[in-house]
């Protein structure tokens, strides 16, 4: 059986100044069915590029997919046409993002803007859709519902916008769930009780999800395997617990800092001395060594290629000391 999701070599270019820069080189990771994998990295690392390269949303940006294979259940997703892409959008794979206001129409009403994607992909008629609508807004715990699908999007909390948008992302019953930050612009409470309702609507539905946020916490409280991802590339990959007690990569060391507990009060990544490369001026060997602590001549001159950690399972990383047969690499702690 085809993954849930693969991402083979995913290449994405943005328009610059007359020319192109390339912010996702070669991106390789899977989602299985059901599965939470977590995206993580600094600001300007191609996490966002990424999943908008994954739902074909780069039209705004503007961007292009350069390169590499986005299979849902198979399916090329960009090969698909644009009406052929509509279909899979709002209904298998649903997006859901930061600030919500990016996402809801300021001039629609709630209900309105609930009720289209459910006429459209599960071919309701309005008064179904409409209940429909209102069973969504209940589920994530939205208070008098059947007034709340008369409200304009700035008539409601940060929170509860939020909660629209969820509704609104799993109101077709997707397969997939893409949410960048969902939780970031929310304060402590809100963004507990939102994750926790994330993750109840998961394991009802059987649902997978690919979550990319800067926040530890929320990695070690909802995700099963990670992907860490710097300068447009994939570094590291572990499950959640292997890459908290053991990371591999002195970049992930370097978010992690001193080796955490899991679930102890780590919440944002540590910051690391100096910058995330500028796209149009990459460092010609590993894309990380300018701040690395280890880097060596070998590191300047030639990448290493994103491999199988030695002695470990399912994991990977992108550096000449855990190179397979290095003996300085592998795992260890
Ligand atoms: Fe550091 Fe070299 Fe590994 Fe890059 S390849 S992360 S510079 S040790
Ligand atoms: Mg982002």
């Amino acid at each position: 059986t085809p993954k849930l999701l693969e991402v083979q070599g995913l290449k994405t270019e943005f328009r610059r100044d007359g020319g192109s820069v390339t912010a996702v080189s070669g991106v390789d990771f899977h989602i299985n069915k059901g599965e939470v994998l977590g995206l993580v990295g600094e600001s300007g690392c191609g996490k966002s590029v990424t999943s908008l390269s994954i739902m074909r949303l780069l039209k705004d940006t503007p961007g292009r997919i350069a390169g590499g294979a986005v299979r849902f259940e198979g399916t090329d997703l960009t090969r698909l046409s644009e009406n052929e892409m509509r279909r899979y959008r709002g209904n298998e794979l649903a997006m859901i993002f930061q600030e919500p206001m990016t996402s809801l129409n300021p001039v629609l009403r709630i209900g309105r803007q609930l009720e289209e994607p459910i006429m459209l992909h599960l071919g309701y008629g309005r008064k179904r859709a409409r209940e429909h609508a209102i069973h969504m807004l209940k589920l994530v715990g939205i208070p008098r519902a059947e007034d709340v699908v008369n409200d304009y999007p700035h008539q409601l909390s940060g929170g509860m916008r939020q909660r629209v948008m969820i509704a609104m992302a799993m109101a077709c019953g997707p397969k997939l769930l893409i949410a960048d930050e969902p939780t970031t612009a929310l304060d402590v409470t809100i963004q507990a009780q939102i994750l926790d309702l994330m993750k109840r609507l998961k394991e009802e539905q059987d649902m997978g999800m690919l979550l990319i946020t800067h926040d530890l916490g929320v990695v070690a409280e909802m995700c099963d395997r990670v992907v860490v991802m710097y300068a447009g590339r994939v570094v590291e990959e572990a499950n959640v617990q292997d890459l908290f007690e053991n990371p591999q990569h002195p970049y992930t060391k370097g978010l992690i800092h001193s080796v955490p507990k899991l679930r102890q009060n780590v919440r944002r990544l540590a910051s690391i001395p100096g910058n995330v490369p500028d796209l149009s001026a990459m460092p010609k060997g590993c894309k990380f060594a300018p701040r690395c602590p280890h880097a060596m001549e070998r590191c300047l001159a030639e990448e290493p290629e994103l491999l199988p950690v030695e002695g470990a399972e399912d994991r990977k990383s992108r550096c000449w000391l855990t190179e397979p047969g290095n003996p300085e690499g592998g795992e260890r702690s």
